[in-house]
């Protein structure tokens, strides 16, 4: 029989996968039992710290994470079965899966990791390879053996291993092409109907996110700059960066080149004066510079920005039908 080759525990190849960390302040999260939330920005806005905190690899130094209600430790804090509870798909995902193990060995890893022995792990994987629509025939396929969607949902498989009541996905369906875009954020859907999954999605892509939050957050150096019920945000969004992602979701044929935000975003070590998105606002007026703005109610969102209810109102009237 082959030998099980088992690789870093999630956690090492979770940390291994951040480069740095991003500073975030001031950041509340918290994910209600069955529902999705969505996290957007562009790299370096904070988002995958917000994600570390999340899985507890990082404490927040302010503000509050909670899943489920109950505040998140840190990894050493938590109970292995703790750790269980959460599944992550990672953001690179043919980085995060060992070469050399067959697609079952892979799926097995959390399994392995928490000593269930050979013949439920197989029961098991077989489980999890219908849930996630594989043939049993890919059970024996290695990782060059596999289209990127195939990847993907190996991945999900593993992550929903040891039935965990949380999964983060980090960029779920980044090195995606559309067709397989579409399959794989259904079949993350269908999978949380089927197994009442609460869900943290993180992703530079808004479109994305709106495919499948219930609440979205969008961050940017490091501060939440929006946040609220998605389709608040997509129909009277309150902030000229969430207004600039959303001009930059291309037309669903793709023949519309998608606006961009020139420039990028600046340090959260070490950010600028007033407000952060201030260099790059095409609002911004001289006290943006000077004067930082927090975060106010509007409707069912929150914004960080000194015209909010303005901005609100206005979206609210490009939406109007024309006579
Ligand atoms: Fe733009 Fe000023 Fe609002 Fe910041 S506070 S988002 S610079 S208008
Ligand atoms: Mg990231």
């Amino acid at each position: 029989s082959k030998r099980f080759e088992t690789t870093d525990s999630w956690v090492d190849r979770l940390r291994g996968n951040r480069r740095y960390l991003d500073a975030v302040e001031d950041v509340s999260v918290s994910v209600e039992r069955g529902q999705t939330l969505g996290i957007v920005g562009e790299s370096g806005s904070g988002k995958s710290t917000v994600v570390d905190m999340l899985v507890g690899l990082e404490a927040p130094t302010s503000g509050r994470v909670e899943l489920d209600g109950n505040p998140v430790g840190t990894v050493a804090d938590r109970s292995a079965e703790q750790l269980a509870k959460v599944g992550v798909v990672f953001q690179h995902t043919r980085g995060s899966i060992n070469p050399r193990a067959t697609v079952r060995d892979v799926i097995a890893e959390p399994l392995f990791e928490s000593g269930w022995d050979a013949d439920r792990r197989t029961d098991r994987v077989d489980e999890l390879l219908e849930l996630v629509d594989l043939s049993p025939t890919h059970a024996d396929r290695r990782r060059h053996q596999l289209s990127g969607g195939q990847l993907q949902r190996v991945a999900i498989a593993r992550a929903l291993a040891l039935e965990p009541a949380v999964v983060v996905l980090d960029e779920p369906v980044s090195a995606l092409d559309v067709s397989n875009r579409a399959k794989i954020l259904n079949l993350l859907l269908d999978l949380q109907e089927q197994l009442g999954l609460t869900y943290v999605v993180v992703s530079h892509d808004l479109s994305v996110v709106g495919h499948v939050a219930d609440e979205v957050l969008v961050m940017y150096a490091g501060q939440v700059m929006e946040r609220g019920p998605t389709e608040t945000l997509f129909d009277r969004p309150s902030h000229p960066y969430t207004n600039a992602l959303l001009d930059a979701i291309p037309s669903v044929s793709g023949d519309t080149p998608a606006a961009s935000l020139p420039g990028s975003v600046p340090s959260a070590v070490d950010p600028p004066s007033g407000c952060r998105f201030h260099m790059r606002c095409p609002l911004a007026e001289p006290e943006c510079r000077s004067e930082t703005p927090s975060m106010e109610a509007v409707d069912d969102a929150r914004s960080r920005c000194h015209f909010a209810s303005e901005i609100a109102a206005d979206s609210d009237d490009d939406s109007e039908p024309l006579e």
